[in-house]
């Protein structure tokens, strides 16, 4: 059973020691008891909705449940019995190897998002201006205050963390202190990129996420065109939900390996499809393929389902000034 799971091969930020397994299509993430109510709430509350209009939970990845001492988990209960072992035997690696877990967090199983993917690129843009709870201590308040300040998030609402890219010509002109070039081809964007940028240049941040050298023009348009559709969407979504989303990011993630954009002859679904779907046998497979690109939210260690209180300003007002910049990356090519 040892070495059936293994970090988390591919991060655009955030903290390790997060895990997938054997076969990458579960992300085990140490987390805090917030992120995991939140995950809950969200879960069953939706279950209960009958509103046709698109879920928080469709841009969530799928939550599988927790793993916690001794037991399976809360496993969900649509889930199959091949999820349901495979989330006991993870259980129990876990727990006999030291490591993924510090200081006795629990372990949130979820989707992997880059399950299917040869080359992903991936970026992840953390929402709002205020980038702190009231739980914070005074110290981290402070501390927050000032980089949402003399960055983006205070300008515009959003900010580039990070980003996890197959090398590219694009990276020669990134500042030494911004990046690492990693040993498998790809190089990852620390988060003093993003902090670097102002709201007269993000723009700059996401050309450079969709400039890979190795996708035609063609596609990065469509990749665009795509991403500004899934965000558009995403903000009706959030209009219509009462959270909020402290510190939450949106993780977006694209195929930067032309052959398998050959293999499905462009077609990418706008939605992530089920996970339950293409997860199992191999005639659905061909029914759902992996996608080419998906966007999703993520990182809700501070969000709080608010029922009553109307939707998330703070989280509003990112998004609004994303759908401005990609409307902008999307006219850039015409
Ligand atoms: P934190 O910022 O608290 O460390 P996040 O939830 O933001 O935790 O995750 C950190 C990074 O891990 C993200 O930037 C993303 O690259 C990756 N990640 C998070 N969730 C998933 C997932 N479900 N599938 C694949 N990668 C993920
Ligand atoms: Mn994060």
């Amino acid at each position: 059973m040892s070495g059936s799971y293994r970090k988390a091969k591919h991060q655009a930020a955030g903290h390790d020691g997060n895990f997938t397994d054997a076969e990458e299509s579960l992300f085990f993430k140490p987390t805090t008891v917030q992120e995991v109510e939140f995950y809950q709430q969200i879960q069953c509350r939706d279950a209960e909705r009958t509103s046709t209009d698109l879920k928080l939970e469709a841009w969530m990845p799928v939550f599988l449940g927790t793993l916690e001492a001794g037991v399976t988990g809360k496993a969900r209960e649509s889930s199959d019995s091949e999820v349901q072992s495979a989330i006991a035997a993870h259980t129990n690696l876990i727990q006999n190897e030291p490591g993924p877990s510090p200081h006795n967090k629990p372990i949130i199983v979820l989707e992997n998002l880059l399950h299917g993917y040869k080359s992903p690129n991936i970026l992840d843009v953390k929402l709002g201006k205020t980038l702190y709870d009231d739980s914070a201590s005074d110290d981290k308040k402070l501390r927050l205050r000032k980089v949402s300040q003399e960055t983006t998030s205070g300008s515009l609402g959003l900010r580039i963390c990070g980003m996890k890219l197959q090398e590219s010509a694009a990276a020669s002109t990134l500042d030494e202190g911004h990046y690492a070039r990693e040993d498998d081809g790809y190089i990852s964007i620390n988060k003093f990129y993003g902090r670097g940028l102002d709201a007269s240049n993000v723009k700059s941040g996401f050309e450079l996420f969709f400039g890979s050298n190795s996708l035609s023009v063609h596609r990065r348009k469509t990749l665009t065109e795509t991403f500004l559709h899934r965000i558009q969407l995403l903000y009706n979504t959030l209009l219509e939900e009462e959270v909020r989303m402290i510190s939450a990011s949106l993780l977006l993630v694209y195929e930067a390996d032309s052959d398998r954009w050959d293999e499905l002859q462009d077609r990418d679904a706008l939605l992530r499809t089920d996970f339950f779907q293409d997860s199992s046998d191999d005639e659905e497979e061909v029914e759902h393929p992996s996608p080419l690109s998906s966007l999703s939210v993520i990182d809700f260690a501070h969000s709080r389902v608010t029922t009553g209180q109307g939707y998330d300003e703070n989280v509003i007002c990112g998004v609004e000034s994303l759908i401005e910049i990609f409307d902008q990356l999307c006219s850039s090519f015409n």
